[in-house]
């Protein structure tokens, strides 16, 4: 990075807007931005004016009038980057934007790189290298669970905990490592077993967030739901009812398709990605259907299977398609929805099944009588689902795991943790056990960025937009 150059670029999204906003950071976004700017009060120039103010005023190019802005100006070190910062307001017409960030260019800014304006808040202080990384998954969080995590992560989540302990960590090894200096003399700085009760309390936390992210993972992504059955039960009558008022919802979204054969539902804030398995549906037999490797495929990805029946079909027909669906290793981790669908379609007189009636279902299974023409039951699936996602979800304040990134460096840090404790226990000399606890300190640094290479860097800010 050019340290020193002031950055520009336009930080509201591509395309015509009500207003848009082009953002200025670095030693001279003042200057810069006063060679182009005249304030309306005739006043002094922005370079003189107070940090944390707003000025109406215009744009010339040379002599030509460009348009009327707001300009928001903060000083080193109290604004996002921790730089100088300029943000003009303009009217959001591509032409007004692109001028006025050609005007900016020219006057001596550079245009900056994806996440620059965040690289730069995370190299000047402003915030650790996870808080940073929530800010993009706050700018992409479509859902209100995915939101939460995402807020309570740039708010400091996970990070200062590690932090913590990493220190209380640091001042172990100065012990152990002075104990190496010391070593003819057979001294211990380092008390080993409150090494130890440290070491247990790191172990217990990253297993926590370890272990919350596969739930992390799944609310970012949206919960994989495969429906499986037979040809002509309902099923994509399911899936249209369900995206019905979704529909009026995503479709101004430009760019967003719903013809794909995943379907992304949205119900009480949590996405659920629903998957038909489609493509095999000239196949009558559905234990044979489920046979096929790509359905399989599909159920083995999925935390929730809906088998979808109809109510009109008969008990020991149904048992047998559940029978030939859990004889699948794969489902022995997952729980199945059983739906009979098309109740409407029952004669009044016929009793109506029950879950007993289907031996097979494990504790685990549900079973759920709707008709997805007559919409009846889909609230009830809705609120099952959202009971079987949120009952493995942590607790509100509990920290979620999203981000491979974090998850890689904590299962590593983990291990190299596991390591040192054993060590600890196997009475590793001095020398053996500084190393293996340097590796902890190392992986939990990396999360924190407290320890980062230009690598680490690079990957995480590439996957920025221009103008964050
Ligand atoms: P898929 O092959 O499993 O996707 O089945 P479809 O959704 O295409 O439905 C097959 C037929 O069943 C269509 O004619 C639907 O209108 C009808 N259908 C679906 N759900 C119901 C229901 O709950 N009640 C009734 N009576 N018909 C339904």
């Amino acid at each position: 990075m050019e340290q020193g150059s002031t950055i520009a670029a336009i930080s509201t999204p591509p395309g015509q807007g009500a207003i848009a906003v082009i953002r200025l950071s670095g030693e001279k976004a003042l200057e810069i931005c006063d060679k182009i700017f005249r304030p309306a009060d005739n006043g002094p120039l922005l370079a003189n004016r107070p940090a944390n103010t707003i000025h109406f005023g215009r744009i010339y190019e040379k002599k030509a009038l460009i348009d009327e802005v707001l300009v928001s100006i903060f000083r080193t070190p109290h604004s996002y980057t921790g730089e100088d910062v300029a943000e003009i307001s303009c009217h959001g017409s591509v032409y007004i934007q692109h001028k006025i960030l050609k005007l900016l260019l020219d006057n001596g800014a550079v245009l900056a790189r994806p996440g620059e304006f965040t690289q730069r808040a995370f190299l000047n202080g402003k915030m650790d290298l996870t808080q940073a990384e929530a800010v993009a998954d706050i700018v992409a969080s479509e859902s209100a669970a995915f939101h939460r995590v995402a807020i309570q992560q740039m708010r400091g989540g996970f990070s200062e905990e590690i932090k913590k302990l990493r220190g209380r960590l640091l001042d172990f090894i100065s012990l152990v490592e002075l104990e190496l200096d010391f070593s003819e003399e057979d001294v211990q700085f380092a008390d080993r077993s409150e090494l130890k009760s440290l070491l247990d309390a790191i172990s217990r936390m990253l297993e926590a967030l370890t272990g919350s992210f596969a739930f992390g993972n799944a609310l970012k992504k949206g919960i994989p739901v495969v429906i499986a059955g037979k040809p002509n039960v309902g099923k994509s009558t399911l899936l249209n009812a369900l995206l019905k008022d979704e529909r009026a919802l995503v479709s101004e979204i430009p760019g967003t398709t719903r013809d794909s054969i995943e379907d992304v539902i949205h119900i009480d804030g949590i996405s659920f990605r629903f998957t038909d398995t489609a493509g095999l549906r000239e196949t009558s037999d559905a234990v044979e259907v489920m046979g096929i490797k790509r359905t399989m495929e599909k159920i083995r990805q999925a935390k929730i299977i809906l088998l979808m029946v109809e109510a009109t079909d008969t008990a020991g027909h149904i048992n047998h398609l559940i029978e030939g669906l859990l004889v699948r290793p794969e489902i022995a981790e997952k729980s199945i929805i059983l739906l009979l669908n098309k109740t409407d379609l029952l004669p009044g007189d016929r009793r109506l099944f029950e879950k007993r009636d289907f031996p097979p279902l494990r504790g685990k299974d549900h079973m759920i009588r709707i008709s997805a023409k007559t919409n009846t039951g889909l609230d009830k699936l809705g609120s099952l689902l959202i009971s079987m996602v949120t009952r493995e979800s942590p607790g509100e304040g509990d920290v979620v795991i999203t981000n491979l990134r974090h998850y890689e460096a904590l299962r590593n840090a983990h291990e190299a943790v596991i390591r040192a404790s054993r060590g600890l226990e196997n009475q590793l000399p001095g020398d053996l056990l500084a190393m293996d606890i340097r590796e902890v300190l190392h992986y939990l640094g990396e999360i924190t960025g407290e320890i980062t290479t230009d690598e680490i860097l690079g990957n995480i800010f590439k996957n920025f937009c221009i103008g964050k």
